[in-house]
């Protein structure tokens, strides 16, 4: 079964007024787009990502996704509709059975919500997120209520909306020269059931400056969670060491598993603390042969990839390595930048600093590097 996700963004966002287009704005220090992107790329059940981009933005776009696997991108048409069906044209070469059709302005979409729509797949060709009306709901005229709108089984429709393939692809071509505000209006026109699943209120979408505070104050105002890594590899024979990613030339190597990046390994842990999700050997168990001699970069990745599958943005990671020698200073800020790499955050977000134990202990004695790291990660409000 092949899943492919469509990311619509091919709109210029108007009420955004001059400027880039909404879907390209910075928003917890990476494009909006990238959010959703991110999030669909690496759900286990979506095996590809297609953006719907205005002509005029591809590089917009490529820059906006850079480095997330499986994504591709074709051009919007007139109108969404044109969008989608465009979109839809591109996925066909995937030969897919189901896709899910996706705002790009729509940063908050998490695992959970791709899973609900995902679900009810098996039974109907179209599955929505939407929520029940809460507000009372008025017609008016010229300033003036002119009657009460009964709200019983009103909701309001959120994407991804999830589909068979088949059948949207059919439904949309057939619905060329209608105009349907969204893409289950599509299917219900071709006469298909569509089923409702409970949508989230976070999931909504940027349409104005004031969606975009509003979207930038959730993550910044939500549960802050901190995780705390500790890790200790002894020295052996060698001719470098691996910290942080980087080399360095050296007398001693650290003996391990994997390549026993010291480093890495403590803020692997932070960061898998900070989220919830156990530690590194029960992510990468030593007794597994794949990752005998792996390069630790992988397990930071995967780390910084959970969390932001669990919805978490990473605020920042703090990491002392304690030991006599090497000296640390000169490589701080290669260490760094290779750490905001691989993490995908700012530099600025990432404190590496060392220290010595005073010749005391272990360290002291220069039988090995300690490390420990702390990680703070924010989930939405
Ligand atoms: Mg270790």
């Amino acid at each position: 079964m092949t899943t492919i996700a469509i990311v619509v963004g091919a709109g210029r966002g108007h009420r955004f007024g001059a400027g880039m287009p909404k879907q390209y704005r910075a928003l917890a220090g990476v494009p909006v787009v990238r959010h959703a992107v991110q999030t669909l790329a690496e759900h286990p059940s979506v095996d590809g990502v297609i953006g719907v981009v205005h002509p005029d933005d591809h590089d917009l776009f490529e820059n906006a996704v850079a480095g997330i696997e499986g994504v591709t991108h074709t051009d919007g048409g007139a109108e969404r509709q044109d969008s989608v069906r465009n979109g839809l044209a591109a996925a066909a070469a995937f030969s897919p059975t189901r896709v899910l059709i996706h705002d790009a302005a729509r940063p908050f979409v998490n695992g959970a919500l791709i899973d609900a729509v995902l679900h009810p797949l098996d039974k109907t060709p179209g599955a929505v997120p939407a929520l029940p009306v809460a507000d009372t709901l008025k017609r008016g005229a010229d300033g003036r209520i002119s009657d009460t709108v009964d709200r019983t089984g009103l909701y309001r429709v959120q994407t991804p909306q999830g589909f068979r393939f088949e059948e949207i692809k059919a439904a949309h071509d057939k619905a060329i020269g209608q105009t349907l505000t969204d893409d289950a209006a599509i299917l219900e026109a071709a006469g298909l059931p569509v089923a409702l699943v409970p949508g989230k209120e976070r999931n909504f979408k940027i349409t104005t400056q004031d969606d975009l505070s509003r979207a930038e104050a959730l993550i910044a105002g939500g549960p802050a969670r901190t995780g705390f890594g500790f890790d200790v590899h002894r020295f052996e024979r060698g001719d470098a060491l691996r910290l942080c990613g980087v080399d360095l030339p050296h007398d001693f190597k650290l003996a391990g598993h994997s390549d026993a990046d010291v480093a890495l390994h403590a803020l692997t842990d932070a960061l898998l603390g900070a989220i919830g999700q156990g530690d590194i050997g029960a992510h990468f168990p030593p007794t597994d042969d794949r990752w005998k001699g792996a390069d630790s970069q992988v397990f930071l990745a995967e780390a910084a990839r959970l969390a932001r599958q669990a919805g978490a943005t990473i605020s920042n990671v703090d990491l002392t390595i304690i030991c006599e020698a090497p000296k640390v200073g000169p490589h701080r800020d290669v260490m760094r930048a290779r750490i905001a790499e691989i993490l995908e955050i700012a530099v600025t977000r990432v404190n590496v600093k060392a220290t010595t134990t005073e010749r005391l202990g272990f360290t002291g004695r220069r039988e090995g590097i300690a490390a420990q790291a702390v990680a703070t990660v924010l989930f939405p409000g």
